[in-house]
């Protein structure tokens, strides 16, 4: 199992267009991630210390691979875990 941290930069304008992702094995490593590129980024870091982003973490099978067809791959599988995870949150509701 691995971490991925989610970061949304939300514009002046009220509007996401950025999404950083972080990607690492536990969440303190992929906050250092975070915390490392914010460092680096010159639109992300000063958006960061200024709390115009939302973080979110979220648990995913792998770490993406680097092939670029097995990175196809590893997207359609990541971006269906959360799906399937949507589905189990809703199949425990009371009716
Ligand atoms: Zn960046």
């Amino acid at each position: 199992m691995a971490i991925a941290v989610f970061s949304f930069k939300i514009d002046p304008d009220g509007k996401v267009r950025v999404l950083h992702v972080f990607f690492a094995e536990t969440k303190a490593a992929a906050d250092a991630e975070l915390k490392q590129h914010a460092a680096a980024c010159p639109k992300f870091g000063p958006a960061w210390h200024k709390n115009e982003t939302v973080e979110f973490a979220r648990t995913i099978e792998e770490i993406p691979p680097t092939d670029e067809d097995e990175l196809e791959e590893w997207l359609d599988t990541f971006l269906c875990e959360f799906e399937d995870a949507e589905d189990d949150v809703l199949e425990v509701e009371p009716e």
